[in-house]
């Protein structure tokens, strides 16, 4: 181990006279290794103050990040639940119950409308946690209904994707959500409002093949990784040995796919920026 545990979790624990110091107190981070306490963490807005690694987030912690308590939670659509009956090793109406327990929601993307500086947008949020961030129908129904709540405000929307691709669960019916989600964000650009696409690590598959990089403004946070398919699966098609950085934030611009590379902190200030500038 190393000496946070041999050292200084022992002393910790003489000083405030307890068996144990509770072992959640802190977070490895997996790109330095170094060990962080969560509450500095969390106030370093979940980014590694040794690496600048930037951690997953779930969306609840987002819209907190994003709006403060200035947002008001949305409902999304139902849908008709496993419409497929899918089964591999776990019935997928089971592993969609565990999720909806764990997450204390509904499917992978959230919807609000909140406040940001003095401007009004909607915002929807993948969360990875749920079955990795995957678009079903729930998923769809949830960004579409973020469009027309924007259309019908005539506010902006922002969506922040962070997302495994299609759920395979849902078979076709997952893939049709590409071109639903990609005409509903080109209605927001026929009435002129803008759409700003952040992507956050990681954003993949059908997300990233369909409305997420066809922001006005796409931004994506550092070191995130975007792209379609696996670098792996690329590299054993074309027999060729890929960039280190390769379907990373900071290659993708070099290459002109995407617009900024922000760190975590300066993001809010971005996004307004842009939207006053827009509006
Ligand atoms: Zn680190």
């Amino acid at each position: 181990m190393n000496w946070i545990t041999n050292f200084v979790r022992p002393k910790l624990q003489a000083f405030v006279g307890k068996k144990e110091v509770p072992e959640n107190l802190w977070e490895t981070c997996p790109k330095c290794s170094q060990m962080l306490l969560k509450r500095e963490l969390e106030n370093n807005l979940f980014v590694c103050k040794h690496c600048d690694y930037h951690f997953r987030i779930g969306a609840k912690k987002r819209f907190e990040l994003l709006f403060g308590s200035n947002y008001i939670l949305m409902e999304t659509p139902k849908i008709k639940p496993d419409p497929l009956k899918f089964k591999d090793n776990k019935k997928y109406a089971d592993r969609l119950k565990d999720a909806q327990k764990k997450n204390s929601t509904n499917d992978s993307v959230m919807v609000a409308s909140g406040t940001l500086g003095s401007i009004k947008l909607t915002a929807a949020i993948f969360d990875f946690n749920f079955l990795g961030g995957s678009m079903g129908m729930a998923a769809g129904e949830a960004i579409i209904a973020a469009c027309d709540h924007s259309l019908k405000n005539k506010i902006p929307l922002v969506i922040f994707s962070s997302s495994g691709g299609a759920r395979m669960q849902e078979g076709i019916l997952s893939l049709m959500q590409m071109p639903r989600t990609v005409i509903a964000v080109n209605s927001l650009a026929k009435s002129n409002l803008p759409f700003i696409s952040v992507l956050t690590d990681p954003t993949t598959g059908g997300v990233s093949a369909s409305f997420a990089m066809l922001g006005d403004i796409i931004i994506a946070e550092k070191n995130a990784t975007i792209g379609f398919a696996g670098s792996r699966v690329i590299e054993e098609t074309i027999k060729e040995k890929l960039p280190q950085n390769f379907q990373k934030s900071e290659y993708l611009i070099e290459k002109g796919m995407i617009d900024i590379v922000v760190h975590r902190r300066n993001l809010n200030q971005k996004v307004l920026n842009i939207l006053e500038f827009l509006l």
